[in-house]
């Protein structure tokens, strides 16, 4: 299922562009290998009562598989990628994400819908169990990332 290792079994390095509150990039921009890291903190500020919060620390392992994904195992430089292997990319990178997550949460949505980012996990054992946050953005920059109870 994970067919290829990013923290552990490889000694290939790739490249990433890092910007701090970027107005172009929100969170990540997979095709030309650049992360806003002001964006990623921004998921540090979901609520803590709640079961289930997003962390920057899975963002970023999404953000940094991607590269690994089309520098290292694809071996594309930045800009180089077609659009099947940016979104093979971005599938393979939400499992990873889903892993730090939680063991049984897949993510099964991101999409942007006018002002906000919908990301939805459903559990592995019952898809009736969704898990769903709302990152809201500005300017191209994550405002405020906030779980919806359902
Ligand atoms: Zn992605």
């Amino acid at each position: 299922m994970y067919p290829h290792t990013l923290l552990s079994g490889t000694s290939k390095s790739f490249y990433i562009s890092m910007v701090y509150r970027s107005p172009t990039v929100l969170i990540g921009n997979a095709r030309t290998a650049t992360i806003d890291i002001y964006d990623i903190g921004k998921f540090n500020n979901t609520p803590t009562l709640t079961q289930y919060n997003l962390c920057p620390q899975s963002i970023l392992i999404h953000e940094l598989y991607e590269q690994y994904y089309l520098q290292v195992v694809k071996g594309l430089k930045p800009l180089k990628a077609p659009a099947c292997l940016l979104k093979h990319a971005h599938d393979n990178a939400s499992q990873y994400e889903s892993l730090v997550f939680d063991i049984m949460l897949q993510k099964t949505r991101s999409n942007i819908v006018s002002d906000k980012i919908i990301v939805e996990f459903t559990c592995a054992i019952d898809e009736d169990y969704k898990v769903v946050f709302y990152v809201h953005f500005e300017k191209g920059n994550a405002t405020l990332v906030e779980r919806v109870l359902n």
